[in-house]
């Protein structure tokens, strides 16, 4: 295609090898808006406007802003095709483990955009925000009692910012105890990647703990570790290879023995919420990515949220702020106070995340998340008997929780490989499942399906893995290493991608200019 859908020349587009449909009939490449844009027009007509005074003490801009002039069809049809390049969880499954990529209610937007929602200002005075504050009071007094812990910090932007949140405030315990010396944090192997990282940015020495054969941590081996010197171990539960740590208990109960802290990664917390509560198991803070277990949209960038619960040991070191009841009104207690760690982040935390999180925990109802958590378990163990018999698994025999897990031993000798067999995926019109986490299995292909999916989904995507397990075994290897061939684009260069990344954009004219 050689013309653009306004009638101009399009830019010249490199053109993914081995990928027909690059700028192909109705998925045509997409150019910049400054390319597309003109900059000597403007979509708008405004008034001329008579400047007698220049009140910018000469400051006024003396070359032209270069913004691109659109159309509103223009402007919006560009936006729209660029939402078509997108793969999405509003256009079909998302099996990425560890991701916890649930539907995302449309009554949670609704309720968001509330003007008293949407529109207050965290610099507004208290008394003019008292609902917004019982929301997000609401919210938090629902967390805890789903968790059964004693306080909850609000303000963490996300999962990883929560694990700092819950760190500091176990530094901060062990700094009011006199234990500064406690410079080591336990970390079994088979975490994501956050948790190290997070214990390394506080300055604590990581020590890694094996998995047991099943994939799990024993007590044992967390009791080996322990010492005076320990601040906290940081156990995920499920576990990232989407089993339950049958010991947690005792691995509490040892921790506490040798004063240390037990932080819990929460990213899981979909396969139990409603089920099981974290303070019954004897963790002391654990974060709760509302963006997995509570349905608001992923990232992209945008704003997250990750609330932070807090056993009785940790509440007083909770950052600031928070809401506080004050007789018949609430209060936000914005300066630290006590044992209180400080502030976070600026302001409170993201409005619009607390509103659909909220929506989806009251429209569920408490038996309603306990039945969207055993739902999410049965389809992951339903996908995982579904493929067991062509596909390996790591830890074989065991019943999972929210996701199901394989490695590449079942292709092993077929020259197929983790990444080109998520390739072919792509071509069968499924997004790939997250491959290569969690690191201590080779080749791992970790399949989350969360409660979101019908049985005709998921008997579709496993029709569909098992056809490519047995393409694949019976040595067609060149649809595989040869895929996407219907994606837009095919293979990408990420390392290069991520290494120099080209942010800016260049006028066309002005880089030839330089290069003359
Ligand atoms: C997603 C995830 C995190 C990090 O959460 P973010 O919100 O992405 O920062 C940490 N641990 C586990 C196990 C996760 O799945």
């Amino acid at each position: 295609m050689s013309m653009n859908t306004q009638g101009r020349p399009t830019a010249p587009q490199a053109v993914a090898v081995g990928s027909p449909a690059s700028g192909s009939a109705l998925l045509p490449e997409e150019a910049l808006l400054f390319e597309i844009g003109d900059r000597d027009h403007s979509g708008v007509d405004l008034p001329d406007v008579e400047v007698s005074d220049d009140r910018l003490g000469g400051l006024r801009r003396k070359t032209p802003l270069d913004l691109p002039g659109l159309t509103e069809p223009e402007a919006m049809r560009h936006y729209v095709r660029l939402s078509r390049r997108n793969y999405s969880i509003d256009s079909g499954m998302y099996p990425l483990g560890s991701c916890t990529m649930k539907h995302n209610p449309r009554l949670n937007e609704k309720m968001a955009r509330l003007p008293g929602f949407a529109d207050v200002h965290p610099l507004q005075p208290v008394s003019t925000v008292q609902g917004a504050l019982g929301a997000i009071e609401e919210l938090a007094r629902w967390l805890m009692e789903l968790t059964n812990t004693e306080a909850v910090a609000m303000s963490p932007k996300a999962g990883a910012h929560g694990e700092l949140c819950g760190m500091m405030a176990i530094r901060a315990a062990h700094a009011a105890n006199g234990q500064t010396h406690r410079n080591i944090v336990l970390v079994p192997e088979s975490a994501h990647g956050t948790n190290p990282a997070t214990a390394a940015f506080l300055g604590y020495e990581v020590r890694s703990i094996d998995a047991n054969e099943h994939g799990t941590v024993d007590v044992e081996a967390v009791r080996a570790a322990l010492s005076d010197d320990v601040a906290a171990i940081m156990l995920t539960n499920p576990n990232t290879c989407g089993l339950f740590e049958s010991q947690v208990i005792e691995i509490a109960e040892a921790v506490h023995e040798a004063g240390a802290y037990f932080y819990c990664d929460g990213a899981n917390f979909n396969a139990i919420m409603g089920v099981v509560r974290p303070g019954d198991l004897g963790i002391d803070a654990m974060h709760i990515n509302l963006h997995k277990t509570f349905s608001t949209p992923h990232g992209g960038g945008g704003p997250g949220a990750g609330p932070v619960v807090l056993s009785q040991a940790l509440a007083p070191f909770a950052p600031v702020p928070f809401v506080r009841k004050g007789g018949d009104h609430l209060e936000l207690v914005e300066h630290a106070e006590g044992g209180s760690f400080g502030r976070l982040t600026a302001f409170h935390g993201q409005m619009g995340m607390y509103i659909r999180a909220l929506t989806y925990m009251l429209s569920h109802g408490k038996d309603g998340l306990a039945q969207a958590a055993r739902d999410a378990v049965l389809n992951a163990n339903y996908i995982k008997a579904r493929l067991e018999d062509l596909f390996s698994a790591p830890f074989n025999g065991q019943p999972v929780m929210h996701e199901a897990l394989f490695d590449d031993a079942f292709l092993k000798g077929t020259g197929v490989t983790t990444l080109d067999f998520a390739k072919a995926m792509i071509d069968e019109g499924f997004h790939p499942m997250t491959m290569y986490f969690p690191l201590v299995v080779q080749g791992a292909m970790l399949i989350e399906p969360t409660e979101s999916e019908s049985l005709q989904t998921l008997d579709a995507f496993i029709a569909t893995m098992r056809e490519l397990a047995e393409d694949a075994r019976a040595g067609n290897a060149g649809r595989f290493t040869s895929a996407p061939r219907r994606a837009p684009l095919a293979r990408l260069d990420e390392t290069r991608a991520a290494r120099q990344p080209r942010l800016k954009w260049v006028r066309p004219e002005a880089s030839r200019e330089a290069a003359e």
